[in-house]
Order: structure tokens, then sequence, then C-alpha cells
């Protein structure tokens, strides 16, 4: 992301825990990979991103949230301010903090509108610290979309009225747009992490999530399987039944659901179905034509076999939630990164 990114400088979204792959231990594979500006959502996970980042700049995306003052002064934070009211707010309250100007383009959610941003002098700005102007792409996953485009053109002008700011504007699939969506700044979070971030670019799998098989069963055709009694078996079965369900944030949506079949996982490089309902902790899966498969072998539910985002969509949902969802029961293990 770091080289499609240049010349702008290629910061990391690690909101929410990183998309739930853990910040402490990736934001130090980030920093040693070079990345020194972070951006979060919440000014305790920017404390986080502070231990394990010491110098970068970290700037909290919801802005400057009321009576938490104390941790954008302890942590160095920026907070990205997106309405008249708090940059005021942050302006008598900082000595010396510095902040970001969210901008709104077209998302209608937070950021100044073209009104309120002419509205803004340079003391105001003086006042409130501003280092970086910044607005968010509604579409950018949809690179035909109108409007991607239509929000290029906003921030052009808008950004005619502070020239000198640097700007930040596109998310991982903004990255993908082309060049004039770059600015100074890109903000990639879901591409770091493996999630597809155009129709044409497959993203490297990052995250692989797996589970144990803790018994293999026989079952007669005819039998049913799981709760509520959802899958007929139209043959004598070979079952696997494996140690992850709903609890550990493996979708209920995966599995057979009122008018959609139940979807896939990977044994030993073979796709195989998942058979009746996903339940809290467990899963049962159809192995009748992978005679290897025994007690203490592995599932994989998403990763290089299975990529995650056709995974999310078979659940009804997009990469990011399925990797945000991941619970803390699920045991996180790290392979490589800042201490190899
Ligand atoms: C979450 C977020 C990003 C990162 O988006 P991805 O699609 O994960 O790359 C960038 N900017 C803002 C304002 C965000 O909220």
């Amino acid at each position: 992301m770091r080289e499609r990114a240049e010349p702008a400088e290629c910061a990391a979204v690690v909101k929410a825990n990183a998309y739930g792959t853990g910040s402490a231990r990736v934001v130090p594979a980030l920093a040693a990979a070079g990345c020194g500006t972070f951006f979060v959502a919440l000014p305790e996970e920017g404390a986080e991103v502070r231990a394990a980042a010491p110098e970068a700049a970290i700037y909290v995306l919801d802005g400057f949230l009321p009576g938490l003052g104390d941790s954008y002064r302890r942590y160095a934070l920026r907070p990205v301010l997106g309405s008249p009211e708090e940059i005021a707010e942050f302006a008598r309250w900082r000595s010396g903090e510095r902040s970001a100007l969210h901008v709104d383009t077209g998302m209608n959610r937070l950021g100044l509108r073209m009104e309120e941003l002419t509205a803004l002098s340079r003391d105001d700005l003086e006042r409130a610290g501003t280092g970086l102007l910044m607005s968010h792409l509604a579409c950018a996953d949809e690179p035909e979309h109108a409007l991607n485009e239509r929000q290029r053109e906003r921030f052009a002008s808008m950004r005619e009225r502070f020239p000198d700011l640097p700007a930040s504007f596109a998310n991982s699939a903004g990255v993908f747009l082309g060049d004039s969506y770059l600015h100074d700044l890109a903000r990639p979070g879901i591409a770091l992490y493996g999630g597809a971030s155009h129709p044409d670019a497959r993203m490297e799998p990052v995250v692989t999530a797996e589970a144990l098989i803790v018994q293999v069963r026989e079952a007669r055709r005819g039998e049913t399987v799981g709760y509520g009694a959802a899958e007929t078996l139209t043959r004598d079965s070979r079952i696997a039944i494996a140690a992850a369900g709903y609890a550990d944030g493996y979708l209920r949506a995966e599995g057979i659901r009122d008018g959609h079949d139940g979807g896939e996982v990977s044994v030993a490089g073979a796709r195989t179905p998942l058979l009746g309902r996903v339940s809290m902790d467990l899963i049962a899966i159809d192995v009748t034509d992978l005679p290897n498969v025994e007690r203490g072998g592995r599932v994989e539910l998403f990763g290089p076999e299975m990529l995650i985002d056709d995974v999310a969509e078979r659940g009804g949902t997009i990469a990011y939630e399925l990797l945000t969802g991941l619970s803390r029961r699920a045991e996180r293990v790290y392979v490589g990164g800042a201490d190899g």
C-alpha cells in the first residue's frame, strides 16, 4: 500500500483494535515497516497505539470527545475536528495540541459543510492547531460510482480555501481510484488486513481463521444435523465437528438458514460444505469425501483457501465486520511482525 500510495505518505488505520487483529502486535509491525501516522476512532484506542508507537502521529477520527480531554493531552492524540462547535471547544481547551480538520464532501457523516468551512478564518485554524485537511469517500469500493468524482471535485474546491494544509482523502479503495485521489496522506485500513479494495485487485490474505476438529462421526442418510434439524442428510455421511461458532465471531449466517444454503470451509485444501446451523461453539462439516480427516485436524474458516471477502459475502456482510467481530475467545497467533 505504501508503494501504491507514493508519492503520498501512507498512514495506517488501526481503529477497533486494528480491525480486530490486535493493535499491540500490529502497530509495532506497521511502525517497523516505516509507518509513522496512525488513525484510530477513539482516544482509548489512541492510548494503546501510543504505547506501541511512541513517536507516531496519532489521529482520532471520532474527533474531540466531550469530557475526555485528558487522554488527548497525555497521549498526544490529534482529534479530527468535524464541526464548528467542536473546533471552538478544542481551541479553548488546547495548549499546543494539534488537530486535523474533517470536511464533508458527500458522506454526511462527520465533517464541515462548504459554508461552514468558508466561515473559518486562518486564525481559527491557527487556534485549533490544524495541520491536516481530510475528507472520506462513501463509494470508493465501487470505482464506477458517480459520487467518487463528485467528492473529488468538492474536496479540490474545499482545499482551495486553505491550499497550504496537507490533505488526506483516500481509504484503501480510494488508493486504487487513481493518483488524483491520493493527495498527501493515504489512510488505508482494510487492505492492510487482507480485504479486497478494488474489483480487480485481491490483497494477499493476512488473517487465517481456523478451528480444531474435536470429533469425527458417522450418520445415516435421512438423519438430521444440528439445531432445528435444518439439514437432512442425503447420503450416509462422515461429519467433522469443529470447535468454532458464532461466539467466536464465525457468523451464524454462514450456516443453513431460511432460504439460504450453508457455506463452505476448507479442510486439508479441499472445500467442503457446512452441515446445518452454526451453533455458539461448534460447526458440523461434511467430510464424507475426505477420508483422511481426523480428530485434532484443522479447518480453515477464512484465509488463503477461503477468501475473507467471499466468506463475508456468503454471510451477508463485509470483511470489515467479520474481522472486527472475531471475539476475544478466538485465540490470536502471530506469525512474523516486528519481533519475528
Ligand atoms: C475506517 C476509515 C478509513 C479506512 O477505511 P478502509 O476502507 O478500511 O481503508 C479511512 N478513513 C476514515 C475516515 C475511516 O473512518
